[in-house]
């Protein structure tokens, strides 16, 4: 890399930080529909730094819901062409109370940057555009041509990504998709995540009597819908933390051999894991680590529960119906339109006599897993351990991002995970920061990254 980058990047911190600022005071709340209008003006904003920085041509393309910001910069129809995906909408805010500055004005303490979207993931794509500046204010340069895809509706599900990216596969047809929207597994420790959890969410509903009952008076003498449902889920588990749904494990790979030896070189540790936690004691699946089961194993856990009587005192009801949403995080090759008929399947026949159950599924998602034996990953792990001095570390997710399946399959090209997120970062919940220092190592990783796709993909 030119000297001149460098100190281009050196010299040009407090702006970036400043620009960064400016994008984050949009509120650009996507799940709200009040917001309409700066989710919007969010998609003008991004439009016009991706102008600002001297790519040529960019778009906003309206869709059904929230517009998706398209541009791209072809250098050399030859040279690699890297497709960059983030989004530019964000979580709610709530609860606003909780939040120690208020979420849309992002506010410096101690090197962190709050603000709702500074790290997911409006702060990582402004990283993007920056390093796409340094390369093309200086002699630098852009060795690689560059796509991108910002789009507004990913914390809702993307419901017009799929249709957008079919119609327009040849346009943004390209060798490697980058996607800035994961983590690091600690500060300074540089992360390439190469698994992602696929999701099965569902809902079940227990109806017992008419209406509330009396407890005295019909207690022992009809069902209760909130002890059936106690039941039922009761039994989705074995005393061994496996889940019992027939058929749940068959499509679940093995952990390999490299797996293992590349989770035992990782620098984690229970002792804070369970920290970060605030949790008594760490439990998961018998006969597995910690690691192995957040990246390698699927599960189940309830994540609520209604039913009858919760408020102040004593009331002896017998509630009518009970409800619980319950999510199943999947690995490959676990399939999720089976998995749901799997749980609705033992739900029923879990349920008791004397209630009616119905299993009603939410969105769900595919797992996935990369192949790091691509040179993309090689490219990106020199880049990293160029801007952070040290190897990066290769990490499967526990978490779930069902639209990176879709970019692997609709342009069969590898998707690189390259996040820049702490842990503790509170995404989706109050007090969201973005680490200053890991953010300009990051515009440095990513600046430097171009040059070795062009060696390595060229
Ligand atoms: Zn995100």
């Amino acid at each position: 890399m030119e000297t001149n980058l460098s100190s281009y990047l050196s010299a040009n911190r407090d702006r970036f930080e400043r620009e960064m600022v400016d994008l984050l005071r949009i509120p650009s709340i996507s799940t709200e529909s009040q917001y309409a209008e700066s989710v919007a003006e969010c998609a003008d904003k991004i439009a016009a730094d991706l102008r600002a920085v001297g790519i040529d041509e960019v778009e906003v393309v309206a869709t059904a819901g929230n517009p998706i910001v398209v541009a791209q910069r072809i250098v050399d129809p030859a040279a690699p062409t890297l497709l960059i995906y983030g989004h530019y909408d964000v979580q709610p805010v709530d609860p606003v109370e909780l939040w120690d500055s208020p979420p849309f004005e992002p506010t410096e303490r101690n090197g962190r940057l709050y603000a709702r979207g500074a790290i997911d993931d409006k702060g990582q794509v402004h990283m993007h555009i920056k390093a796409l500046e340094a390369r093309l204010a200086t002699d630098a340069g852009l060795p690689v041509n560059v796509k991108l895809v910002i789009e507004g509706e990913e914390e809702v599900g993307s419901p017009n990504l799929a249709l957008f990216l079919a119609a327009n596969a040849e346009r943004l047809a390209c060798d490697a998709v980058v996607v800035s929207d994961t983590g690091m597994l600690g500060k300074g420790v540089p992360t390439i995540a190469t698994g992602l959890r696929g999701l099965a969410y569902m809902e079940v509903h227990v109806q017992g009597p008419a209406g509330d009952l009396h407890s005295g008076t019909f207690g022992g003498g009809v069902v209760n819908p909130a002890n059936a449902l106690a039941s039922i889920i009761a039994g989705l588990k074995d005393q061994d933390n496996r889940v019992t749904i027939p058929g749940f494990y068959d499509r679940v790979r093995d952990i390999s051999d490299a797996d293992r030896k590349n989770m035992k070189q990782l620098p984690y540790s229970d002792e804070a894991f369970m920290a970060e936690t605030g949790a008594p004691e760490l439990d998961g699946e018998k006969g597995y680590t910690t690691l192995e089961r957040i990246g390698f194993r699927p599960t189940l856990d309830v994540n609520g529960m209604l039913s009858g009587f919760t408020g102040e005192g004593a009331k002896t009801v017998l509630p009518a119906r009970a409800m619980a949403k319950i999510s199943m995080r999947l690995v490959p090759d676990q399939d999720p339109g089976e998995i749901e008929q799997l749980f609705t399947d033992h739900v029923m026949r879990l349920a008791p006599t004397g209630v009616t159950v119905e299993v009603r599924p939410h969105h769900g998602g595919w797992p996935w897993a990369a192949d790091p034996s691509h040179p993309v990953f090689d490219a990106a792990s020199a880049a990293l351990n160029t801007a952070f001095g040290r190897e990066p570390v290769y990490m499967r997710e526990g978490g779930s991002i069902p639209i990176i399946p879709l970019f692997e399959q609709t342009f069969e090209a590898p998707v690189l995970l390259l996040g820049f997120g702490l842990p503790g970062s509170n995404l989706h919940a109050p007090n969201e920061w973005i680490d200053l220092e890991t953010y300009h190592l990051g515009i440095e990783t990513i600046a430097r990254f171009y040059d070795a796709v062009a060696e390595r993909m060229g």
